[in-house]
């Protein structure tokens, strides 16, 4: 295959960086690939795609599975249920949902028994949908103590899936707020946070400009999904 749609992608998050001041190193490109096949992600990978976001347990370990001989960087991305941490610890480097302390308490308890550390982000509501996953902003200082007391997890950071608007500019206010939420946790607990992740195919040039270290590309890399 050719790789245009990820030259044309790149160009984007390069002119992006630009505008904002900002390195094109400072922001990693996520391949959100639910839906997409593991040929298809063998193409990406070759046309030098390296990190790849799943959003399904079943699927993930299936594609996982037969790309095993690639050196892909997988994270997870998606709303994760306590009853499959234990199926993708062994196989992520980031996970970009912790959103509660089931959760919190199930990934210590598993990562634990590997004898490793795992990287992950806190998810946050920042639009206070009650469809969605996500610490509420109200209870991220509490919950980010929490994740701060558990020996094996890291906390780099946040991520958001801000509310649809039909006007990415409008989406700027959500992109403001996780990076705001970030800086008090900072300043707050002495820390550094390293990540934002926020921006997808619609809004990833805003969420740029608003200080995203990773942004998270499925339909505009992919096309329309399965
Ligand atoms: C699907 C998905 C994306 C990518 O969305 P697109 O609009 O297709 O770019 C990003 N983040 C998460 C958590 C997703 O589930």
């Amino acid at each position: 295959m050719n790789c245009l749609r990820l030259e044309e992608v790149e160009e984007r998050i390069e002119k992006a960086c630009q505008r904002a001041g900002r390195k094109r190193r400072e922001v990693l490109l996520l391949g959100a690939s639910k839906g997409v096949t593991a040929g298809r992600l063998r193409e990406f990978f070759q046309c030098g795609l390296l990190t790849f976001g799943e959003s399904r347990v079943q699927e993930f370990l299936k594609k996982h599975q037969e790309l095993v001989g690639l050196s892909i960087d997988w994270h997870f991305i998606g709303n994760l249920q306590s009853n499959k941490v234990k199926y993708v610890i062994d196989k992520v480097s980031l996970i970009h949902s912790l959103d509660r302390d089931s959760l919190l308490e199930e990934l210590q308890k598993r990562v634990s028994v590997l004898g490793k550390v795992q990287e992950v982000l806190i998810e946050v509501n920042v639009g206070g949908e009650e469809t969605k996953g996500g610490v509420e902003p109200e209870g991220l200082k509490a919950f980010f103590e929490r994740c701060m007391a558990q020996k094996n997890l890291k906390v780099l950071g946040l991520m958001c899936i801000p509310p649809y608007r039909e006007n990415p500019k409008d989406v700027r206010p959500y992109f403001a707020k996780l990076r705001r939420l970030k800086e008090e946790l900072e300043s707050e607990f002495l820390v550094s946070l390293p990540h934002l992740s926020m921006g997808m195919s619609h809004d990833f040039e805003v969420a740029i400009e608003e200080g995203a270290t990773i942004v998270r590309i499925g339909t505009l890399l992919f096309g329309v999904r399965a």
